[in-house]
């Protein structure tokens, strides 16, 4: 049987670690709290006191933690345990330069890494039907596919280290411009005199929408927000893009706008708000 480690469960952490165990895998946990792993017992998710307990004789290892600098901190130790043949999938979303210094971290040990951050928030998580942006790897595909194929509903596997990582920066780009973009829109439909609802009825099924902004642009108008991406991480992506753009000489000139505005709103206790309603709420609307 394979025996996974899953570091880190969190929103997204404890749907994988609880889908796995379900699927049949041997699965043992860490987490910072630990009352957040003891809570999956009941799933068959194994605890354990400290990160290299997890991840000793596991076959792979899967960190889903906040960002790059938390991945680092726990791996450090952790990648001293870790057998040569075990595999390290790395899911969290921490943008190409931190992508690098891992990957690196990993071959200095001789140990594999798999670039796969993931699309798709909890929801998604619970029901296994993430999107995985996987790459590099060749050699050890086969072996993490049963993972996957438990995980998500779709496996993008891309041939360059780091691409997952890329590719999720553009995804998280786009989502980010188009919260932004419905929020502002609304406002200037309600500035207009206008129901803000008519502007999402409008483009509902029409050219001009996308299911995500539809279903965001509805949650703002009812005020109705499930529990789905916090700001914080929102915000976290979006500073990984501009800096990653950066990086190619471009500058991103609608992410950029946004930072400080979000940052303000994360500074007055919005971070964990879904980021519809963060947003919605830091511009002020009476939607
Ligand atoms: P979360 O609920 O905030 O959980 C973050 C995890 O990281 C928790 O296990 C937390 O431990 C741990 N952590 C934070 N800082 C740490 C540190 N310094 N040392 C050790 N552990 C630390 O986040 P999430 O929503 O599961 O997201 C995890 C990753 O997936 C992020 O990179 C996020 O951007 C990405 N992602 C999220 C979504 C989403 O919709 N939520 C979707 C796609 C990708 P504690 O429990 O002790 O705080």
């Amino acid at each position: 049987m394979t025996t996974v480690a899953v570091l880190g469960t969190g929103t997204m952490g404890a749907p994988i670690a609880r889908n796995l165990a379900r699927a049949g895998f041997a699965v043992r946990a860490w987490n910072r709290t630990p009352a957040r792993v003891q809570a999956l017992a009941a799933d068959g998710v194994g605890y354990a006191p400290q990160p290299a307990a997890a991840a000793a004789r596991a076959d792979v290892v899967i960190t889903m933690l906040a960002d790059g600098a938390a991945v680092e901190q726990v791996m450090v130790g952790t990648l001293e345990v870790l057998s040569p043949q075990a595999v390290w999938i790395q899911m969290s979303t921490v943008g190409v330069e931190w992508t690098e210094r891992l990957a690196a971290a990993a071959a200095r040990r001789g140990v594999v890494f798999v670039d796969a951050p993931v699309s798709g928030s909890s929801e998604p998580a619970e029901k296994g039907q993430l999107l995985i942006l996987a790459s590099g790897a060749r050699a050890v595909r086969a072996r993490v596919e049963p993972i996957f194929d438990v995980l998500s509903r779709q496996t993008l596997w891309l041939d360059r280290v780091g691409d997952g990582s890329r590719l999720k920066l553009a995804l998280n780009n786009w989502l980010a411009v188009q919260v932004e973009g419905m929020a502002e829109t609304l406002a200037l439909t309600e500035a207009l005199g206008l129901d803000p609802r008519l502007f999402v009825h409008t483009i509902a099924g029409g050219p001009l929408a996308s299911a995500y902004a539809v279903a965001k642009g509805n949650a703002m108008v009812d005020g109705d927000f499930v529990a789905g991406f916090p700001l914080r991480h929102a915000a976290k992506d979006a500073t990984l893009a501009r800096d990653a753009a950066r990086e190619g000489g471009l500058s991103l000139p609608l992410t950029a706008a946004l930072l400080p505005r979000w940052q303000d709103a994360i500074a007055h206790g919005h971070g964990d708000d879904d980021v519809a309603s963060a947003v919605t709420a830091s511009a002020g609307q009476l939607v």
